[in-house]
């Protein structure tokens, strides 16, 4: 068993301190989750608006948004605008290819004083055309049993599945332990898992992680086991390998060089594969793709 620990470096998106799990050095993807942001917990006083992301695109990738306290505003260029609230995800397609892309907003709604989710991105698979698509589950398989809670976000886990689109094998669990305990779980051979510790204290692999770190493991077999202390909260997340690595730069996701640097001139240029939104009213602006550089992009 190849085991690991990562530990967040700190960022502001949209004006909100978050916490960037992946990609991280040399470990890139947890099978095809290959970004995670967490962000938040941050509450904020009157007039300063919370999160406030401005018209941007995606290719190559899902967006996974995991809600935990506050709500979100998510428009995107198919028209979609939900107001995403805790305990519901928004898992947003950008589609594949050179002809497919999406764009989006993201927002604390006015009046809301606080914001706590965790963002991942999928990476879509290699050679498969992939339409742009949203996807919103207000509700989500929940259980309690021997002093946890369970949401189960995506995947198959504890003879339940969770209604959420999947393009390759993932699985993605929040817990809360409210009783310190022993949590011995299956876990699949070949598969890569990770466990992002969102408040509290946990021990796996015979580390200790504290909040905003994230146990990493693959090829393990049977069962795995974390040491949590009451009240901690983590994310399991898991899934299949990628067939091949990924290429990532800004907000696109591919497999060529090339598809990358057609997406920044496509964005760029106002290509109408990426779609639009209007932003009156939204005080948020568009903004540009950075050049891809010349040297090579991981
Ligand atoms: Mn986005």
């Amino acid at each position: 068993m190849k085991f690991g620990k990562l530990t967040a470096t700190v960022k502001d998106v949209g004006g909100i301190e978050v916490a960037r799990l992946l990609p991280k050095g040399g470990k890139r993807t947890v099978g095809a989750w290959c970004f995670l942001d967490h962000i938040g917990p941050a509450v904020f006083s009157d007039g300063l608006g919370g999160m406030q992301v401005g018209l941007h695109p995606h290719i190559g990738l899902q967006t996974f948004t995991w809600m935990l306290e506050g709500e979100q505003l998510h428009r995107d260029s198919l028209g979609s605008e939900v107001c995403v609230s805790p305990g519901q995800l928004a898992l947003m397609t950008a589609g594949t290819g050179r002809r497919h892309g999406i764009c989006h907003t993201e927002q604390t709604p006015e009046g809301v004083p606080r914001v706590h989710a965790v963002q991942l991105w999928i990476a879509l698979p290699p050679r498969r055309e992939i339409a742009p698509d949203f996807e919103y589950h207000a509700q989500l398989p929940q259980w309690s049993e021997g002093g946890a809670s369970f949401v189960l976000t995506t995947g198959s886990f504890a003879g339940r599945t969770a209604p959420t689109g999947q393009y390759s094998p993932l699985l993605g669990v929040d817990v809360r332990f409210s009783e310190a305990q022993t949590w011995r779980f299956p876990v699949r051979p070949h598969w890569e898992y990770g466990i992002l510790v969102i408040d509290g204290e946990a021990q796996v692999g015979g580390m200790k992680f504290a909040a905003n770190e994230m146990a990493v493991w693959s090829d393990s077999d049977g069962f795995a086991e974390i040491r949590a202390a009451a009240g901690t909260h983590i994310m399991l997340l898991g899934g299949e390998p990628l067939a091949e690595q990924v290429l990532m730069w800004w907000n696109f996701v591919a497999y060529s060089r090339d598809d990358l640097a057609q997406a920044v001139a496509d964005w760029n240029g106002g290509h109408p594969r990426f779609g639009t939104i209007d932003l009156r009213g939204t005080g948020l602006q568009r903004i540009d793709a950075p050049d891809l550089p010349q040297t090579a992009v991981r």
